[in-house]
Parts: C-alpha cells; structure tokens; sequence
C-alpha cells in the first residue's frame, strides 16, 4: 500500500514547504493515506496532537485531518513518532516474531513506545510508553531537562543535551568537540573513533543513563525485545552495554530480554505508518 509519510523529527517545519514537497514526489498520485509521526503527545483516537514541548507551539490547534482532506484528498493517521517506529520495528524489523517490545530512540530527545500482545500501548491520551524519555534517573542535583521536570532520561542522553554534558567536562578546552561545528552524536562518534577521552567519559555517562532507562522501560512493560533506534544506536558497544546491564539488573524472573539495534532506524518510522494503515 502506498502513503505519504511525514516525519517531523526534531526541527520545526512548515506545513505549506510538506504540501508543496509531497506535490513534486513522484508517485504522490498512487498514496492512499497520508502517515504524520509527530514528536509529542497524539489523541489518536482524535488524530489531535494534544501537547508540545516547545516545538510546534501551533500544533494544538491544527486540524491535521483536515489538512491532508484538503490538500491531497486523503485520509490522515497521526501518531506519536516513536509509537510509529515501533509499529515498524515489530511488524517488519527487529521485533519481527515477538509479541511484546519496547523502544529506546535516542534522536534530538529520547522517544520510547510498548507494544504488547501484538498491538501498540495507548491509553485514553496515547501516552502508555511515549514519555519513558522523561522518566526520572537522578535525583541528586539533577539536570534540568526542556519538559520542566528535572532528572529526565532525556537530560542525561538527548542529543539536545550533548552540547551541555560536554562543556562541563573540564577537558573540553582539549577536545575535538570543541571545534566541532554541532556537538551531537556523530560528533561523538567520530571522537571515539579519534581517541578523544572526552568523547570517551561523555559516551560513558550517555551509556549509563540509557542502560539505566533500558532497564526502567523492562520493568515498566515486560519486553520480549527492547529496540534500540535513532543516531545513536549505531555506536559501537552502546547495545551491548545495555544488553549486560539488562542482563545483570533486571528482574531474572521474567526471563531474557533481547536488546536489538533497529532493522533500518531510518525507514522503520515510514514502515509503521504503513503498517498502521494496513491494520486498518
Ligand atoms: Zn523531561
């Protein structure tokens, strides 16, 4: 089945410049439903996006139904995006096979969603699993994060959060992170690879933050597999890292969960879209 999927991701884009992108596609003509993945709360029962985190301060009141009925004639699902990568990951991806999961995406904040008894967790707002980011890890002079609670997953490992984590090492002034041109995963990447013990202590505390969270969205949601998405999940050593903190912390009762890096992180969002529209 063919749709138009949009993906918002992290930085803020007009309506009009989609409308007017999706137009020139080749193949637009042959879409039978238009996919939106939106980075925050969505009614799905609605399709209303119900709350922002600062981004998209006009999404509330943007009528997105309406939009793809009038301007493609089409019929719309709108969906949190992590919720939509997760759809995709267990449908066609790495949770292929089982019937429960969960996901960590680490992109500009942390998305993560459940799915259970083969279908996705939603609830009366469509928040069950979405705010796993938001999840508190510390409590000690904790961070501040952009939701305005303090402690957040999110501010330990977010991309957003990067720039700060780095600068407060006191061998910044010595690392390649200081030229670099954005301070974000790649750029942490490549440090790695370079040596770069800043790179290095900052991965380290990254790693520890998202081991930790790995574990909270286990005992939260009972996986048979917990998917790993978003920019950094390609970095070597950090699946592992937390498949033996799984391992060693969480409860041995419920068995082995399978920490697994996402099939193809970059289609698995367009892929639940498609999946979701199947379903239906
Ligand atoms: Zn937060």
């Amino acid at each position: 089945m063919n749709i138009l999927g949009i993906d918002l991701g992290g930085s803020r884009v007009k309506l009009a410049a989609i409308e007017a992108q999706a137009k020139g596609m080749a193949g637009i003509a042959e879409c039978q439903g238009v996919g939106f993945a939106y980075p925050g709360l969505v009614d799905m029962e609605n399709q209303r996006v119900l709350c922002i985190n600062d981004k998209y301060a006009d999404a509330a009141e943007t009528d997105f139904s309406r939009w793809a009925r009038e301007r493609f004639g089409l019929k719309l699902l709108l969906i949190n995006d992590a919720a939509a990568a997760l759809c995709g990951e267990m449908t066609y991806g790495a949770g292929r096979g089982a019937d429960s999961g969960a996901l960590l995406m680490v992109g500009t904040g942390i998305g993560t969603a459940a799915w259970a008894r083969g279908r996705l967790l939603t609830g009366k707002h469509g928040a069950i699993g979405i705010l796993g980011g938001h999840i508190a890890i510390a409590h000690e002079q904790p961070r501040k994060c952009t939701c305005g609670n303090v402690g957040c997953l999110e501010a330990y490992a977010g991309t957003w959060a990067l720039p700060g984590l780095s600068r407060e090492h006191p061998g910044f002034a010595q690392s390649v992170l200081r030229s670099a041109e954005t301070i974000d995963y790649r750029a942490l990447a490549a440090g790695l690879e370079a040596g770069d013990t800043v790179c290095r202590d900052v991965f380290d505390g990254v790693c520890r933050a998202l081991c930790t969270g790995a574990a909270n969205l286990v005992h939260a949601y009972d996986p048979e597999v917990l998917v790993l998405s978003g920019g950094a999940s390609r970095i070597e050593g950090l699946r592992t890292a937390i498949q033996a903190h799984l391992d060693q912390y969480c409860w041995s009762s419920w068995g082995h969960v399978r920490a697994a890096a996402a099939e193809n992180p970059e289609a698995s969002v367009a892929l639940g879209l498609s999946s979701l529209f199947e379903q239906k």
